[in-house]
């Protein structure tokens, strides 16, 4: 419905004007971003009204508050936490895994101040940053050495670099994975220089097609752990006990690229068993790399660990040099993996652990707090508690589900249904801080699996803000 146009007019000449609106903000925010927000607040506000779409003016309070939040949001930091009600936990978007908080401390020590980052203190002469986590991986995975590069993808590229460039590297057709973000695996072992001998086919695969497939050429066994899908039916793959076999007996290293790479078994919480890390050394792989920052729950790093000649000469590969990690994420892998030396307090300690274990009645508690706060707002939003399923995340384990509880919203009937659940979703999206949600049968849904007990009043605040926003039809689609 259009308002005629001389009332048009009038509405428009009771806008405030700009210097008004300027003169009204607060005092600490820089002038050009004073005036890009009041400038957007105002032009907003124009095209609604020639839109026909406003007849009042909002107050002036509002319009000041509306365009310090912009201006707020413009001043923020650009990376910042979000609340991830998306139950995803090991969420490869909004930053795969949180690091434990007794770490901190340690994390400003080395952040603030110099550290024996290259420096042997024992010896008074320059040291190496991998000493810091050697050991630690050593003692936690039974393996003779260990090294840690930028991430899984560089621990990929560095191993078949240095032990299969020119030669050929064997690998099953089933094992060939897109791990999202458009990193396949035969991709990084084509820019590592390692001709790619493929064997099988994409469901099965026997020992006897690695023993064909090996000749002059062959540098390298390989496996590549299936992480983000898999294959059922008439299926067979070769394990790595067998595989390793085969290698010894032709002189052959054996790598397995594990993806996640677990230190703990968390089968007994109804997770499904994957091969431990160690497991996965003791059926006989020569070398193993895994992610630091999916099922570990660690910072982003690559860890490669196995026989000790093989991971000295990945080491001395150039290449190292450009894919090292940097002080702050080895203070982190240090920390988190102290914490394993106890496995069943890092479970705890850990929040990738302890969200992938907490018990679902736990989780449906925390959504009982949730909608109990949300209930006492008497938001025109229908609330409810229902079942839903968490999922692990990070290309890991794609057929596990974990059990989970949710709060869903549902936005009255006073709006308009078509675009709401969606718009409510964005409004959520663009709070600060950001709460990520999942949209399922024109519902918005928050797994509390994934979310942290001191975020509850953030996400209690968030809603209010939103619905209240919403009322006054601030957000556009
Ligand atoms: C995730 C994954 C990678 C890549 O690891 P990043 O740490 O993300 O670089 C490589 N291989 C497999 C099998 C993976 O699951």
């Amino acid at each position: 419905m259009a308002f005629p146009s001389n009332s048009v007019q009038n509405i428009l000449r009771g806008l405030p004007k700009m210097d008004k609106l300027l003169a009204e903000m607060p005092s600490d925010i820089p002038h050009n971003v004073k005036l890009s927000a009041c400038r957007q607040i105002l032009e907003t506000l124009r095209s609604q009204i020639l839109a026909g779409k406003m007849a009042d003016i909002p107050p002036m309070n509002e319009l000041v508050s509306d365009a310090a939040e912009l201006a707020f949001q413009r001043l923020s930091p650009s990376l910042r936490p979000v609340v991830n009600a998306t139950g995803v936990v090991i969420h490869t978007n909004l930053g795969r895994s949180l690091l434990p908080k007794e770490i901190f401390p340690t994390l400003t020590g080395i952040a603030g101040r110099y550290s024996n980052l290259e420096y042997n203190l024992h010896a008074g002469e320059r040291g190496s940053r991998y000493s810091h986590v050697e050991g630690i991986l050593k003692e936690l995975t039974g393996a003779e050495s260990a090294l840690v590069v930028n991430n899984n993808a560089a621990a990929v590229l560095i191993t078949l670099e240095t032990l299969a460039k020119g030669k050929e590297a064997v690998v099953s057709r089933g094992e060939l994975v897109e791990i999202g973000g458009s990193f396949r695996i035969p991709d990084v072992m084509a820019r590592s220089g390692a001709i790619l001998r493929e064997v099988g086919a994409t469901n099965r695969t026997h020992l006897r097609d690695y023993a064909g497939a090996i000749g002059d050429q062959t540098a390298l066994l390989m496996k590549v752990h299936q992480s983000n899908f898999s294959i059922v039916g008439f299926t067979k793959s070769v394990s790595v006990k067998e595989l390793s076999t085969l290698a010894r007996s032709h002189d052959l290293p054996l790598y397995e690229d594990l993806g996640s790479g677990n230190l703990v078994d968390l089968s007994s919480f109804g997770i499904v068993h994957e091969p431990t890390v160690q497991e996965t050394l003791e059926a006989g792989a020569d070398l193993v790399s895994f992610s630091g920052d999916k099922l570990l729950g660690g910072p982003q790093a690559g860890i490669i660990v196995g026989r000790g000649n093989l991971v000295d000469r990945i080491k001395r590969n150039p290449l190292n040099r450009a894919l090292r990690i940097d002080k702050l994420t080895l203070a982190a892998l240090e920390g988190v993996l102290r914490i394993y030396r106890e496995p069943e307090k890092a479970v705890n300690a850990i929040p990738t652990l302890r969200m992938l274990t907490t018990p679902t009645k736990e989780v449906r508690r925390k959504a009982g707090i949730l909608l109990n706060q949300l209930r006492s707002l008497s938001l025109p939003i229908g609330l409810e508690i229902i079942d839903t399923v968490s999922r692990v995340g990070g290309g890991a384990m794609p057929l596990q589900r974990i059990k989970s509880a949710a709060v869903s919203l549902e936005p009255g009937r006073a709006w308009a249904v078509d675009a709401s659940v969606s718009r409510l979703e964005k409004a959520l999206r663009q709070n600060e801080p950001p709460i990520i949600v999942r949209m399922e049968n024109e519902k918005i849904i928050m797994d509390l699996r994934t979310v942290q007990d001191n975020e509850i009043p953030l996400i209690v605040e968030g809603v209010r803000t939103a619905v209240v926003k919403f009322e006054r039809k601030i957000y556009e689609d």
